[in-house]
């Protein structure tokens, strides 16, 4: 997967810092409209902004810093703020009053009936982002993820009180921190983007582009049918109750879809791993984990299309292990394994990097060598035969002596098939001269001669 399912959240954050510093300049230099989005409407407290600020300071510092001393210095400080005005908002006490800024604006606001409160749902929202933040920080991602979700809830009523102009649902909340609450929710929802529903949603594959289109429909239909029947019911008294009803259902198709999305996530990735590892095993040979044939002609028309492009050569190599019938025959076959995995581990250390080399089948190997030569294959096929022969194989070699090969080299020519075809005339040249050497294919004198006239190296 290449790209960063986390990363979404960082702009979110700036953005979200950039406009809540501006509501507390607008304190500062009393720009009413930097807090107070809508004239008449309610105002961003400057308590919220503050407690905005403080959360997207330590979101920051969860990236910069290596230490989670800081990023959660700046939780525990909100964290104790909300709770000190959820004790107010429940008792008639007046803790929060000592530590809200710009108090002489609110108090002003208040003498003239001007909304500017922190209300239950700001409060609550704030707590569950602080809790999200905190269960981040002690590794409890799931319940971090959860509170992030749950908190996005209440920045949701607050829109869609101000989408139907029910004032009952947005209350307090002004619609700068129903934006602020909506990004610092999927800020908190991002900083966990990598597991459960989150990276569900944000899936590239299938699942996730399903659950995206549903997450939007589930909740712009229901917000919309809704919208239509309350102009239609304007003068009866149940829109409320209605749009209770619309905000529930909407979240329950959410929370349905997220669900059918981890479901489908979880199949589906497993899924991708067999089939992966399926498509890997179709281009590798068992026993000694090189590549096998049906890799070397794929990789061969690649390099093949490489070197046309750079004008260089294509050669390839046909390798066979001498006599190998008799290291099963004298060591028996387990050994005979051994052996092969041993070559094809030295061929593997002892190409270039840009060469392949792979197991076409029984005990012959096949390199693909570009960008060499033909004064320089020699030594090259050469390299390759000397390493060989310097393998040690334990159970084998110490008895019975060095493993040898048998090399024949073709530069590229009309086709992958008759180019290994003419790799393996000259291979079968140095098979009879004696073993153990390199052949080059020689085209005008091999179609005159088949084997008498290749080169022996
Ligand atoms: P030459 O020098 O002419 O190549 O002789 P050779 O004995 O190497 O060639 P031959 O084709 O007669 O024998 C190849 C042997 O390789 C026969 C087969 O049993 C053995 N062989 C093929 N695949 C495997 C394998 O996966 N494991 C083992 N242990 N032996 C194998
Ligand atoms: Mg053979
Ligand atoms: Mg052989």
């Amino acid at each position: 997967m290449n790209y960063n399912a986390q990363s979404f959240g960082k702009p979110i954050n700036i953005i979200t810092l950039i406009l809540s510093l501006l509501a507390i300049i607008g304190y500062a230099f009393n720009i009413e409209s930097l807090y107070r989005p809508i004239t008449g409407g309610p105002a961003t407290h400057p308590l919220t902004a503050t407690l905005i600020i403080l959360l997207t300071i330590s979101n920051l510092l969860s990236y910069l810093s290596h230490s989670r001393k800081w990023p959660l210095t700046f939780v525990l400080i909100p964290l104790a703020i909300l709770i000190s005005k959820l004790i107010d908002l429940s008792s008639d006490t007046n803790l929060s009053v000592h530590i809200t800024p710009f108090l002489s604006v609110v108090e002003q606001d208040t003498l003239d009936n001007k909304s500017n409160t922190m209300g239950l749902n700001t409060t609550l929202m704030l707590l569950l982002v602080t809790l999200s933040y905190l269960s981040f920080f002690s590794r409890y991602l799931i319940f971090s993820q959860l509170c992030a979700f749950l908190a996005l809830s209440f920045p949701m009523v607050s829109i869609t009180g101000y989408a139907y102009g029910l004032e009952s649902f947005y209350g307090d909340m002004s619609l700068l921190s129903t934006t602020f609450g909506v990004f610092i929710c999927l800020t908190a929802l991002s900083i966990t983007a990598n597991i459960g529903g989150i990276k569900a949603i944000l899936s590239p594959y299938i699942g996730g582009r399903i659950a995206r289109v549903q997450v939007v429909l589930g909740y712009t239909v229901p917000l919309i049918i809704g919208y239509m029947v309350i102009l239609s019911v304007v003068n009866s008294n149940q829109i409320g109750a209605f749009g209770i009803y619309v905000v529930a259902i909407s979240w329950f198709i959410i929370l349905l879809v997220v669900a059918s999305a981890i479901f489908q996530e979880r199949v589906d990735f497993q899924r991708r791993a067999v089939e992966h590892a399926l498509i890997a095993a179709s281009f590798t040979d068992y026993l000694t984990t090189l590549p096998n044939r049906r890799r070397f002609m794929e990789r061969a028309e690649q390099l093949l299309q490489q070197c046309i492009e750079d004008d260089s050569d294509l050669w390839v190599l046909m390798i066979d292990i001498d006599h190998f019938k008799k290291v099963n025959d004298s060591a028996g076959h387990a050994v005979g394994d051994q052996v092969l995995i041993q070559v094809a581990q030295t061929l593997s250390q002892s190409i270039e990097k840009e060469d392949l080399v792979c197991r076409l089948g029984g005990e012959e190997f096949a390199v693909l060598a570009i960008r060499k030569p033909q004064s320089n294959i020699t030594d090259y096929a050469n390299k390759l035969r000397e390493s060989v022969a310097a393998t040690v194989v334990d159970g084998y070699t110490e008895l019975y002596g060095k493993v040898s090969i048998s090399l024949g080299c073709s530069l590229f020519k009309n086709s992958i098939d008759s180019t290994l075809q003419s790799a393996d005339e000259a291979l079968y040249t140095s098979k009879e001269s004696g073993r153990n050497r390199v052949t080059v294919y020689k085209p005008s004198e091999v179609q005159n001669s088949p084997y008498s006239a290749a080169c022996k190296i």
